[in-house]
């Protein structure tokens, strides 16, 4: 317990507290803490409550709900996507979590969200490529440089060690924002003016597009054989990177195959196509890469366990620390029956 003034009270993290606590414990570090956590639940994938997540679409983007439980926690994250949004000035993803006690269905936790999901995303693509990218690949085209770009790059440098990366975007902007973020990290930044120049000598080749509709970021002939592709942007239904004939030629590993079918790059294949649970290939139930001449794919669209693992991570690294506020957004009379008493007495 996070030591709140009273039970009735929920620790919140802000956005600025998130950046301090991320600073705190360092960029690196945090991706890597993540990526394990992560790693952990995944180990014990069975015990898990698991639910497509809940959408609601319109013509401009999504909103979504991300329930799960491990039977003593339970979390949820509501987030949109908004791929319009950047030409408002706006964020494409924002994001916030919520942590509660199975046994009160007290809240434990509360907390901004869009900063962390960039990080959790990008400890996921790692923890995927330790397992599925070419051994000791070093280098990555980044397509898409948009907000997760960078934390992407450096979660591949923290936990597979990287040490390049190969931007490009349609947006030359978004690729000198990126390289200049990036300046500085510890990886070589090559800027390219197309996505077949970015993919020169790149062991993993990571999408990271946003548009609402079915694109082709990537088309067959630009994949050669060995190369793993970590496929985040395509994550809704309509909503995909890659042509179909490059899923023909990989071997597809996926988070949630119920929510993966409606929302990745697979939504493009029959319903029988054969995928595999990445959970599976991390507890050692099912291979990973076999080969130096297979083409790998991890078909991301962010399932729930990953939200739970990085809001439960945060709730155990701001205690002791200044990095939360105690929100009263708890009604918790000393009498539970006499909520209506705590409502008059509060008039004086
Ligand atoms: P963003 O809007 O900040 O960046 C997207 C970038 O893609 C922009 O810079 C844009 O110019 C570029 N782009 C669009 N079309 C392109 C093309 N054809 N070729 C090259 N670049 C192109 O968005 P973001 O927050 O970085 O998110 C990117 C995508 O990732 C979104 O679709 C989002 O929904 C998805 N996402 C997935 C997960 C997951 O868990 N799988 C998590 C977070 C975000």
């Amino acid at each position: 317990m996070i030591t709140p003034s009273s039970k009735a009270y929920v620790p919140f993290v802000s956005v600025a507290n998130m950046m301090k606590l991320v600073h705190h414990i360092g960029l690196e570090n945090m991706l890597r803490g993540l990526a394990d956590e992560i790693e952990n639940d995944f180990k014990r994938w069975e015990l898990f409550d698991k639910t497509p997540r809940v959408a609601s679409h319109s013509d401009v983007g999504v909103i979504e709900l991300m329930p799960t439980s491990d039977g003593e926690a339970y979390g949820f994250k509501y987030v949109n996507g908004h791929p319009k949004n950047t030409s408002e000035g706006l964020q494409t993803v924002t994001a916030f979590g919520l942590l509660a006690d199975v046994y009160t269905g007290y809240p434990t936790l509360l907390s901004e969200m869009t900063m962390l999901t960039a990080l959790r995303t990008a400890a996921t693509s790692a923890m995927a490529a330790k397992h599925l990218a070419p051994k000791g690949a070093k280098t990555m085209a980044m397509i898409g440089n948009g907000a997760q770009s960078e934390f992407q790059t450096l979660a591949m440098k923290a936990i597979i060690g990287l040490e390049a990366v190969r931007l490009y975007d349609v947006d030359p902007a978004a690729t000198e924002k990126a390289a200049r973020n990036l300046e500085g990290m510890g990886v070589k930044v090559t800027k390219c003016k197309s996505a077949e120049e970015s993919m020169e000598g790149a062991e993993i080749i990571t999408t990271c597009t946003a548009d609402k509709q079915c694109a082709t970021i990537l088309t067959d002939n630009m994949i050669g054989t060995g190369v793993h592709i970590n496929a985040i942007g395509g994550d809704c239904p309509g909503k995909t990177e890659l042509a179909e004939a490059i899923l023909h030629r990989s071997d597809i590993f996926v988070e949630f195959p119920p929510q993966t079918r409606v929302e990745g790059e697979i939504q493009q294949l029959s319903e029988d196509h054969p995928v595999t649970e990445l959970w599976e290939v991390i507890s050692g139930a099912a291979r990973g890469r076999v080969s130096d001449k297979q083409i790998t794919l991890f078909d991301s669209v962010g399932f729930a366990i990953e939200d739970f693992s990085a809001l439960r991570y945060v709730r155990e690294h701001i205690k002791g620390t200044a990095f939360y506020q105690d929100l009263d957004m708890l009604a918790d009379p000393d009498d539970p029956r006499d909520l209506f008493g705590m409502l008059k007495r509060a008039d004086t």
